[in-house]
């Protein structure tokens, strides 16, 4: 992914240190539509704005580090996906990117479905008036109280992750007399194009139930076996930020394969096939995502062409996007507190948040642009490295980035492309307080979650 390196601005020497960076983009204060939210824009004094409201008002009145999200553009995101797929498919928003009551109420009104991966997210989604048979349920390791909570909650489907697992819900389904809709996930040893960290499903891995070796078809013949589940269908997620769709074009062949395996040996036809969700977004101007009409599309195309060659009837498919309906309509907003150059290296500018707010550049080296929110500047562009306020030096929010060479403290410095994984994924590393999650829409902001406080600290601390 190494990009080649530029010329700099003249605070840093002609070679610029290996990273991740391109050239110093010519306008610094223009923002790339495709990694901010739909409303985001500078007014008149170029300051940033979302939803007609300008960022410093919302500093002032939320405070940061605080995360502010696009409500118009987080429905319009999932209206597309809704649409796309159309009445003969459903789309499951993947409630780990990002969870609160607001956006389970929010998914209900669009007509989507939802999934969640544990009691905590099951809870906000029945809270929020979920209904029940619009939410799956995924993890490798439920654990029997999460499964009986959402067999009696009467959730849609269960999605098994192990033989266990079959087992497990099958008699927890017949201990309250009913019998669970349930799909299986297997692996199909597709290694999506992304980071392997966050790659899910070659088979070396902790999710699902190979396919290679027959253990897939193995799990098939026991959950069909078993009176307290009623099968009803396939399960395959290859991977996160994948642009590339060949990697679903395999899995869905091989799930295909899979069905008219099961066909053949058992006379049913599974009615359902889930190909997941990974589908990637604009972190940085060199990201192309898709639009979600042109994956609904090949999708559709490569489940409906294997199923004609299989002499299947097309099942219902379902996807389950989360970072690209989240992902792109909220942005990080911080603080600069203090700008540290580093001669012949780069300068290093801290925020007031850090890897407790966004994990994802520790975790996944993962890449983020930034801007400077408060103000234009027709400064020179200097490398920055934007960090954090946490005592470890891998704390860094953007790796690589050009700001204005007058940056100092007291600005303030927007993250783009953070609606996805980054509150969801947020600690307390160094008992720092959580930021809000703040919709803002038509000029008007409400905090959706709240700012974590010292009292929420020590409540947990009964020592
Ligand atoms: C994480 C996950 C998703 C969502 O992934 P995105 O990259 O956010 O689209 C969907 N389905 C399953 C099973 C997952 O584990």
């Amino acid at each position: 992914m190494s990009r080649s390196a530029h010329p700099a601005g003249p605070r840093h020497a002609d070679v610029l240190p290996e990273g991740h960076y391109s050239a110093p983009p010519t306008d610094l204060n223009a923002l790339d539509a495709k990694v901010w939210a739909e409303t985001v824009t500078r007014d008149t004094d170029g300051v940033l704005t979302v939803g007609g409201i300008d960022v410093r008002r919302l500093a002032e009145e939320f405070g940061t580090p605080a995360y502010f999200l696009d409500e118009d553009d987080f429905r319009a995101r999932a209206r597309s996906w809704r649409t796309a797929f159309g009445d003969d498919a459903d789309v499951f928003y993947a409630g780990k990117a990002f969870l609160s009551r607001a956006v389970v109420r929010w998914l209900h009104e669009e007509g989507l479905n939802l999934d969640v991966c544990s009691g905590g997210e099951l809870a906000t989604a029945l809270s929020a008036g979920m209904p029940a048979e619009r939410i799956a349920f995924h993890g490798n390791n439920k654990s029997t109280d999460e499964i009986r909570r959402a067999v009696e909650a009467g959730v849609g489907r269960i999605v098994l992750d192990s033989f266990q697992e079959i087992v497990r819900v099958a008699h927890i389904a017949q201990e309250l007399g009913t019998r669970q809709r349930v799909q299986i996930r297997i692996t199909v040893g597709v290694e999506a194009h992304t980071h392997e960290f966050i790659a899910t499903a070659h088979e070396d891995q902790k999710f699902g139930i190979p396919l290679a070796g027959g253990q897939a078809a193995e799990a098939v013949r026991r959950a069909l076996t078993l009176d307290g589940l009623e099968l009803i269908g396939i399960h395959s997620h290859i991977g996160s930020q994948i642009f590339d769709m060949s990697g679903f074009e395999v899995a869905a062949h091989r799930v295909v394969g899979l069905l008219r395996d099961i066909r053949d040996e058992h006379g049913v036809e599974l009615p359902e096939i889930d190909l997941g969700g990974g589908l990637g977004i604009a972190y940085t101007s060199d990201d192309d995502p898709r639009e979600p009409h042109e994956i609904a599309k090949a999708l559709t195309e490569i489940v409906t062409r294997e199923c004609d060659a299989a002499r299947l009837a097309t099942p219902r498919i379902s996807v389950e996007p989360g970072r690209a309906i989240v992902g792109p309509t909220a942005f990080t907003l911080y603080e600069v507190g203090t700008v540290k150059p580093l001669d012949g290296l780069r300068t290093y500018v801290s925020v007031d948040g850090g890897m407790s707010d966004n994990i994802r550049t520790a975790l996944y080296d993962a890449e983020y642009s930034v801007a400077l929110a408060s103000r234009v500047s027709e400064a020179e562009p200097m490398l920055c490295r934007v960090v954090g306020k946490h005592c470890e030096s891998g704390d860094i929010v953007v790796k690589d980035a050009f700001l204005p060479g007058d940056l100092a403290p007291g600005d303030l410095v927007a993250v783009p492309a953070t609606g996805a994984y980054c509150r969801s994924m947020a600690s307390n590393y160094n008992h720092v307080l959580r930021p809000p999650v703040v919709a803002v829409r038509d000029g008007e902001a409400r905090v959706i979650v709240r700012r974590e406080t010292e009292e929420d600290l020590l409540r947990l601390d009964v020592g």
